[in-house]
């Protein structure tokens, strides 16, 4: 079987739903053995339980702001595949909108934890799996959002969380770049998944009207850019962020 991903070892964090699960099925249709990751564990084994060639998968439980799920996870990993895996991928992320002059501490703090720490957490804990081994040929990608760049009305612990995560993402590339690990950011604009079906149809409506293409994309439409990042088809890219959204 041929496939740009082939023998690959994958973690994909927010597996269980949305564009984790795409890449998950599309980094697997392409060769790589996938360790599905998510704080809904039976979502995580659901998905490596979909994939092709069942047996090459896992699905472990992780919650992205909680360092011991981490490293116990990556302690799954290893005990299955003999190695860390070379490409990981940060899609785990929530939102609690509202807006600034309401938003309360907590629904601020819960977005910047998940999105910003446990993409951080996750960095920190595989990349240093693979440097403590020598592996170089790595591949990391995380997923922030268009609005991280342009900001969104209701959204600013969600678009500052996804900012931050894509200059985490620039630094980590020039750090990690003499290990032979490559960082970049995919900043999907919307996509239809779980987090955007709340989204009310007027909004829905309005978000439309600014999107050339005129609809939201599919989780495939991301998940076959993540899988081409973590593949060595781009492997002179690093410290990229590109953009998802159909022409906004
Ligand atoms: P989704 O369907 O809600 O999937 C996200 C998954 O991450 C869920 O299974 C969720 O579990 C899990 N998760 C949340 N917090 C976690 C944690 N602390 N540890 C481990 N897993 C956790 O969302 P999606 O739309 O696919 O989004 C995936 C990524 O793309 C997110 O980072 C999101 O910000 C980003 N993004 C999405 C869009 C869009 O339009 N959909 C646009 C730009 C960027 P629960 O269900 O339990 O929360």
């Amino acid at each position: 079987m041929a496939g740009i991903v082939l023998g690959k070892v994958a973690f994909v964090t927010g597996a269980a739903s949305g564009i984790g699960k795409a890449t998950c099925q599309i980094l697997a249709r392409e060769g790589a053995k996938v360790i599905a990751a998510d704080r809904n564990l039976i979502g995580a084994k659901e998905t490596a339980a979909s994939l092709k060639n069942q047996n090459d998968h896992l699905g472990v439980l992780v919650n992205v702001n909680e360092k011991e799920t981490i490293q116990d996870a990556l302690e799954k990993t290893v005990e299955k595949y003999r190695e860390p895996p070379s490409v990981i991928v940060n899609c785990a992320g929530i939102t609690r909108d509202n807006f600034l002059l309401k938003l309360s501490e907590a629904d601020f703090n819960e977005v910047i934890d998940v999105n910003l720490k446990g993409t951080f957490l996750i960095i920190q804990t595989f990349a240093n799996a693979l440097v403590d081994r020598g592996i170089r040929n790595g591949s990391i990608v995380n997923i922030s959002s268009i609005v991280g760049k342009y900001g969104n009305l209701g959204q600013c612990n969600y678009a500052a969380s996804k900012a931050g995560v894509e200059l985490l993402t620039k630094t980590a590339s020039k750090e990690f770049g003499k290990f032979g690990i490559r960082c970049n950011t995919v900043l999907p604009g919307f996509i239809k998944t779980p987090m955007t079906e709340i989204i009310p149809d007027k909004v829905k409506s309005k978000v439309i009207s600014t999107i050339s293409i005129g609809r939201f994309g599919n989780v495939e439409e991301v998940a076959e850019v993540i899988c081409f990042l973590s593949s060595d088809k781009s492997s002179f890219i690093n410290g990229a962020s590109i953009e998802v959204t159909g022409g906004m």
